[in-house]
């Protein structure tokens, strides 16, 4: 008989395997450990895809999209905010990533004119 497996117990086990992952990313990163960073989200990521994962919210922005280079801003990243969107471009090979923040500002500004 074919050994069970338990999809949600997988799952769970696989998210908390990346956020070490990440974490362990983020401290070569921070030593400037950049290879071994890179390899860390190579192997979350992988992980990510093979159980069908995403990766978890507070390392979704923090590696490259094109290099997978941990983005540390100012070690490994340059982080820039303007018209409405951060912009990130990774040290490594110049990738650029547009976040927008124009929710975050009609949030705050409808917060203040209820506030009023
Ligand atoms: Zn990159």
């Amino acid at each position: 008989m074919a050994k069970r497996r338990h999809r949600g117990m997988e799952r769970r086990i696989a998210g908390e395997r990346m956020a070490t992952l990440f974490r362990l990313a983020e401290t070569e990163a921070l030593h400037r450990r950049t290879e071994r960073a890179r390899r860390y989200v190579e192997l979350a990521r992988r992980i990510g895809m093979r159980y069908n994962v995403r990766v978890p919210a507070p390392f979704k922005r923090s590696f490259c999209k094109k290099c997978f280079a941990f983005l540390l801003p100012s070690v490994s990243a340059r982080i820039r905010v303007g018209e409405g969107r951060v912009v990130v471009t990774c040290s490594a090979c110049g990738a650029v990533q547009r976040y927008p923040y124009r929710r975050e500002q009609r949030a705050r500004r409808a917060s203040r004119a209820r506030a009023q």
